[in-house]
């Protein structure tokens, strides 16, 4: 396997580039400036006396010191450690403690009344915890100017000693369907899908990349990040954590090709009120990944936001994240319908999960993978490891798939999502699919409650569009009927303003079939 294009590639070739532009401050580094840079953060991490291998977390949302710091610690094999910033202090020293950091680079944006006495129970509580850094002005130019007694070539010197198969990143998972896992990433699993998922849709340095999703998943970090740096690309920031109207901004300011979001962060840009004001002509591509894409978004950011050639990418945190992506000249069936095909340099199978044999194509089974790509396993928890990953290395993922005959791939919803009533397996993902279709919808998801008489009930939660205010589980059935088979038509509908989510933007099924549960029990 080849490691492609690094960071001093990139500034070989491209030094006077954009490297990276954080839109909501103005500030901005060509790769040259970007370089330089990252190198003074890694001397000062060294001036703190971090070294090889030593864990150091960042709780924080998307900033340039996000991006500056996760370059210098895989310049020095420090394990950057993301952690979510809408930890508080129980979480935030579980996720310290659980990797043992020694330092965390944490934001000004936490400098709320109670700051102080966070940090502190924080330092009470993570006995590793040596240094907190902190991104505003003055901290950090404190922080960096500890580079200055540091050797110009040390952090040099240190990179060159470091082993693909190092650990650079311990990404904790999203948490959508219990406590987040360390996934345990080396400087191979992630520069390798960096480089493969922007080689997929035709990345060249005249691209500019507006990042939405958070850097502390891999998302921002690898397809975001990462996935600019392999090809020259430049990395926008658009704002500190998710905001519709800053991401079109950035946008309209930068003219950038592409946008990246999870399917929710999607549907809040192309429902903005002023929608129409952005212009978004310079898009032409883009991803959308993370959880199930609906079809009819798809089509509404391939017209509406220009993103004719916009891709979808299935992973998870585990696989680096991308196994299957859509790209080069799909069809718009295939570019809106599937997660695509494999990518280079990795296997996928489908398996029924009982047997462990594969399954023909056609039919819907379990998605494991296997591959480079592959995380080294569960920071400190084996037997979760073993779990997931076999002794042949194929990750079983968890989720239903199923590869098509023109081997393309379909993602079908989660094991744990899957539906049975009354003997029959439903995947609530095809039902959302289609209630998209209804014309009072702007959003939906359905989840199984249990049910007495079947086993369980189908539940669809909807967000209504502008100006709709009722929709009756009759309406719902009357405007299935004929169109879906009976025992595939929800028995109730209930309409809410938001469904509850994660930090990464990602729907928690589990948390929304307990509120149904309770709602109709
Ligand atoms: P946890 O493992 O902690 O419960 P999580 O699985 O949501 O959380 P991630 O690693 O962030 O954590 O997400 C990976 C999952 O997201 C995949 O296993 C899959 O269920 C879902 N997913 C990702 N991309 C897609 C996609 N394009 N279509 C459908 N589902 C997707
Ligand atoms: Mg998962």
């Amino acid at each position: 396997q080849t490691i492609p294009a690094n960071l001093a590639e990139t500034v070989r070739r491209w030094p006077d580039r954009d490297a990276l532009v954080e839109s909501f401050t103005g500030r901005r580094w060509t790769w040259a400036e970007f370089a330089t840079d990252v190198d003074r953060v890694a001397r000062a991490l060294l001036a703190l006396g971090l070294t090889k291998g030593d864990r150091l977390g960042i709780w924080s949302p998307n900033s340039a010191e996000w991006t500056l710091t996760q370059y210098a610690t895989a310049r020095i094999g420090v394990i950057a450690v993301n952690i979510n910033p809408a930890y508080r202090t129980h979480e935030l020293s579980y996720a310290l403690n659980q990797s043992g950091c020694v330092a965390v680079v944490a934001s000004p944006a936490y400098k709320t009344s109670d700051y102080p006495a966070m940090i502190e129970s924080v330092r009470q509580n993570v006995p590793s915890l040596r240094h907190v850094v902190i991104t505003d002005d003055e901290s950090w130019r404190e922080f960096l100017a500890g580079a200055d007694g540091v050797d110009a070539g040390e952090a040099e010197r240190i990179a060159a000693t470091l082993r693909p198969e190092d650990p650079i990143n311990i990404q904790y998972t999203s948490g959508t369907t219990g406590h987040p896992k360390g996934a345990t990433l080396s400087h191979r699993n992630i520069l390798n899908n960096g480089y493969f998922t922007t080689e997929r849709i035709g990345f060249t340095e005249q691209d500019k990349l507006v990042i939405a999703p958070p850097f502390y998943h891999c998302f921002g970090m690898v397809m975001g990040n990462l996935g600019c740096t392999s090809h020259g690309a430049t990395m926008i920031i658009p704002s500190p954590s998710f905001d519709p109207a800053a991401s079109l901004q950035a946008v309209h300011d930068e003219r950038a090709t592409a946008l990246y979001g999870v399917p929710t962060m999607f549907i809040a840009e192309l429902t903005l009120p002023n929608f129409a004001d952005y212009d978004l002509s310079s898009l032409r591509t883009g991803i959308m990944a993370g959880s199930p894409c609906p079809v009819e978004v798809m089509k509404r950011v391939m017209t509406e936001m220009h993103m004719s050639e916009v891709s979808i990418a299935y992973g998870m945190t585990e696989t680096s994240p991308v196994s299957t992506q859509t790209g080069g000249d799909d069809d718009v069936e295939r570019r809106t319908a599937t997660v695509g095909r494999v990518h280079p340099h990795v296997e996928i199978k489908i398996i029924d999960p009982a047997s462990g044999e594969v399954v023909p194509r056609g039919e819907v089974g379990e998605f494991c993978t296997r591959g480079y790509s592959v995380m080294l396993g569960y920071w400190d928890e084996p037997e979760k490891t073993a779990e997931a990953v076999d002794a042949d290395g194929w990750m079983h993922t968890g989720d239903l798939g199923m590869m098509r005959p023109d081997g393309y791939v379909t993602i079908n919803g989660r094991i744990k999502d899957m539906v049975i009533r009354g003997g029959e397996n439903i995947y609530p993902r095809e039902i959302e699919e289609f209630l998209y279709t209804h014309p009072k919808i702007a959003d939906v998801q359905v989840v199984g409650v249990p049910d007495e008489k079947y086993g369980e009930e189908l539940c669809a939660f909807v967000q209504l569009r502008d100006g709709e205010n009722e929709l009756s589980a009759e309406d719902v059935a009357a405007f299935s009927e004929g169109k879906l088979a009976r025992f595939k038509i929800p028995r109730y509908v209930l309409v809410v303003d938001e469904f509850p989510m994660t930090v990464t933007g990602k729907i928690r099924k589990v948390e929304m079939r307990a509120d149904a549960a309770q709602q109709l029990g």
